[in-house]
């Protein structure tokens, strides 16, 4: 199966690690994916607030730049892209009157139209269901089996339901199966389907300080020693915002409340079971340091 790589904004600036890794490990397994000739942000859900019809419109772009390299699986790397692009290829492909309304705005601009033919699907999503947890097995040389890991599926991944569907949005069980399958310990947090505060950050930055502060905290208390998750933005806000979330939660619970969480990309959990080294999976950009997670694995 061929997947065409709709690699989103985050891994081409802020979070060029997650690009790398999952190049490195899609190149390992042999998936067959090509580049998008050509591809826009999605919006991330904000423009859909203010002018749905636009964000539609620049979503069928993407897909149907797909549809015109000839490839019907698009794969997504981030949790927010898989929610909103998927969240547009639902309704493009189940209204019709919509889908031909916004059909006449994109040909007009860029000559394309949108059939309804393409499928987006997360790495997570593929690994687990095309590729098959069994091959993925196969792959890992280096199995995680002295460290735990917490996932972090954070919202769109999951929600809403309708638009992704893949995994039970309550009780998903995507991500604990893949750390299992690497070799590691998944622990269970109740913090592990919630929002990481990443929407609030401009406008109320102590709130979105206190949602990372539990959900990191949560997951250090059930015994996590890194966590993992398949969206760049949540590994923003649970990675550049944890030391000022630390001290926010040592201000209003004490000094002893530290949290030193080292977070990873999806793929560059996968990366590590398979034997590359951190530093060609990126590791050393990230703020919180990866160090003692590497040293439990060495
Ligand atoms: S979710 Fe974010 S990173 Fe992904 S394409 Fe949209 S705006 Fe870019
Ligand atoms: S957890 Fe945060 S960054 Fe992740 S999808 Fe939710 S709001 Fe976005």
């Amino acid at each position: 199966m061929k997947y065409a790589l709709f690699p989103g904004c985050a891994s081409k600036g802020a979070t060029p690690e997650l690009y790398t890794s999952t190049m490195k490990v899609v190149g390992r397994l042999g998936i067959d994916i090509v580049e998008l000739e050509a591809f826009n942000c999605c919006g991330a859900g904000v423009i859909t607030e203010a002018d749905p019809d636009l964000a539609l419109t620049l979503n069928a772009r993407t897909l149907a730049t797909a549809e015109r390299m000839g490839i019907q699986n698009v794969m997504t790397i981030c949790g927010t892209c898989q929610g909103v692009l998927g969240g547009a290829n639902k309704i493009l492909q189940e209204d019709e009157p919509r889908r031909e309304r916004i059909n006449r705005a994109l040909k007009e601009t860029t000559g394309l139209e949108y059939q309804g033919t393409v499928e987006v699907k997360h790495l997570q999503w593929i690994l687990i269901k095309d590729f098959g947890l069994d091959a993925l097995a196969k792959f890992v040389t280096h199995p995680l089996s002295d460290v735990s890991i917490a996932a972090f599926y954070g919202c769109y991944i999951l929600r809403p339901s309708r638009a992704t569907g893949f995994d039970d949005w309550e009780n998903p069980t995507s991500l604990e199966k893949l750390i299992r399958t690497v070799g590691a310990h998944p622990v269970y947090y109740d913090g592990r389907t919630k929002c990481c505060g990443f929407p609030v950050l401009l406008e109320k930055d102590q709130i979105a300080l206190s949602m990372v502060g539990k959900n990191v905290s949560e997951a250090k208390e059930s015994g996590g020693d890194a966590m993992v998750t398949p969206c760049p933005l949540c590994h923003m806000s649970l990675d550049i915002y944890q030391e000022r979330a630390e001290d926010k939660l040592q201000r209003e619970q004490g000094p002893e409340k530290t949290l030193g969480m080292p977070i990873l990309h999806l793929p560059q959990l996968l990366g590590l079971a398979m034997g590359f080294s951190p530093k060609e999976l990126g590791m050393k950009r990230h703020l919180v340091s990866t160090a003692p997670l590497i040293e439990k694995i060495q």
